[in-house]
């Protein structure tokens, strides 16, 4: 089984030299902030990096976003409202997401996981083959959010 972690700073350079791709500034700020935040939009990680005090544009945190999850070192999903969120755990697992603060949390359970995952993997989709399963439970909060007044 493995460890259910995103990949520390130093898997992370480890991972980029895999792909030959070099351990920039902007790459490791964008990771910096992966770990910190878990799923984020292009904009939340921009302005989080921002914060810090780098230098980086809304474009190149795209582009490395992007990059990292084409290659398999992040994943990525699309939120109800209809925002690109990158997760920095590419392991398969189930999420959570509030649908109205649209964040996501995993779900790490990885008997139910296995469970559901074989269960469907034997079911035949006429002309298709089962590339992924995605599990995600929708849920909205129980208790009113106090929003104070502006
Ligand atoms: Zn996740």
């Amino acid at each position: 089984m493995n460890a259910h972690r995103c990949p520390t700073m130093e898997e992370f350079k480890n991972l980029l030299k895999k792909h030959s791709l070099k351990a920039t500034p902007q790459r490791l700020a964008v990771h910096q902030v992966m770990m910190e935040l878990g799923h984020a939009s292009v904009d939340m990680v921009t302005e989080k990096i921002k914060d810090t005090g780098v230098k980086v544009t809304t474009a190149s945190v795209y582009n490395i976003l992007s990059q990292l999850a084409l290659i398999g070192i992040y994943d990525h999903r699309m939120s109800l409202n209809n925002k690109m969120y990158f997760d920095v755990n590419a392991y398969g697992h189930m999420h959570f997401y509030d649908m109205e603060n649209h964040t996501f949390k995993d779900i790490i359970d990885d008997e139910l996981y296995e469970m559901i995952q074989q269960n469907l993997m034997r079911k035949r989709f006429k002309g298709f083959k089962v590339e992924d399963i995605d599990i995600q439970i929708i849920g909205r909060p129980t208790r009113k959010k106090y929003v104070a007044n502006v």
